[in-house]
């Protein structure tokens, strides 16, 4: 019986609120520019003709509380505080009430950037590879499960570096709802447990250094928290 070569790392799984099982890291997709503020600040218009994704590696993404160094091959690293989704069962073409019924979970995420490299491939037409999967480069909070937790128009997402606040919005300026994200990218996905969807960042992305601590709350949900140590 063939074995394999050597074993990957396992990738991370979640702790969620009041439960003993974790939830297993698997896909995770993003979606870009759903608030019209954070858009605004990148340069670009808002529309919507459709939201569009980009994907970061499982192995990259790592928990609340960690230390990670400075990330190499950048000189404007920045956060991105967002509202995560964890899909808890197969969903393909959803429906709006398929949509929602397939969200297991809600948590705060971190979309770390390479935002030099992003835009500069953005520039040259190029993927954007370099510039969002980075090693270490998304975080997750623990988890709440969605039947204890639902997001509303007033829910409060925000962020400080160092204790000073850099993002602060409401859902309500979400331009893809969680619904309409969920239907939408499972007509080009067979969504299944393990796929975790990352809902975009508001106003305020910026630049962070070695030594910063960056803490993010999404009223309701368990904060999230990230050190950044000096480079390798
Ligand atoms: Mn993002």
């Amino acid at each position: 019986m063939a074995h394999s070569l050597f074993t990957l790392p396992e990738s991370i799984s979640i702790p969620v609120q009041g439960r003993q099982q974790t939830y297993p890291v698997g896909r995770i997709f993003c979606v870009g520019r759903n608030y019209a503020a954070h858009a605004a600040e990148m340069g670009n218009e808002v529309d919507r003709e459709a939201p569009f994704y980009f994907t970061k590696s499982a192995p990259n993404a790592v928990l609340s509380g960690a230390t990670v160094p400075y990330p190499p091959g950048t000189e404007n690293f920045h956060h991105e505080m967002e509202l995560a989704l964890a899909i808890g069962k197969p969903v393909f073409r959803a429906t709006s009430a398929q949509a929602w019924d397939a969200v297991y979970a809600y948590g705060c995420a971190l979309d770390m950037t390479r935002r030099d490299l992003q835009i500069r491939e953005r520039n040259k037409q190029r993927p954007w590879d370099l510039g969002k999967d980075l090693e270490a480069g998304t975080v997750f909070a623990p988890l709440t499960l969605a039947s204890e937790w639902s997001p509303s128009d007033d829910t409060r997402i925000h962020l400080s570096v160092n204790g000073e606040i850099r993002q602060d919005a409401t859902l309500v300026e979400l331009i893809w709802k969680i619904d309409e994200i969920i239907s939408h990218l499972s007509g080009y996905y067979h969504l299944r447990p393990g796929d975790l969807i990352l809902t975009g960042t508001p106003a305020g992305v910026g630049p962070v250094q070695a030594g910063d601590v960056l803490d993010g709350a999404i009223d309701g949900l368990q904060p999230i928290k990230l050190t950044l140590s000096k480079a390798e």
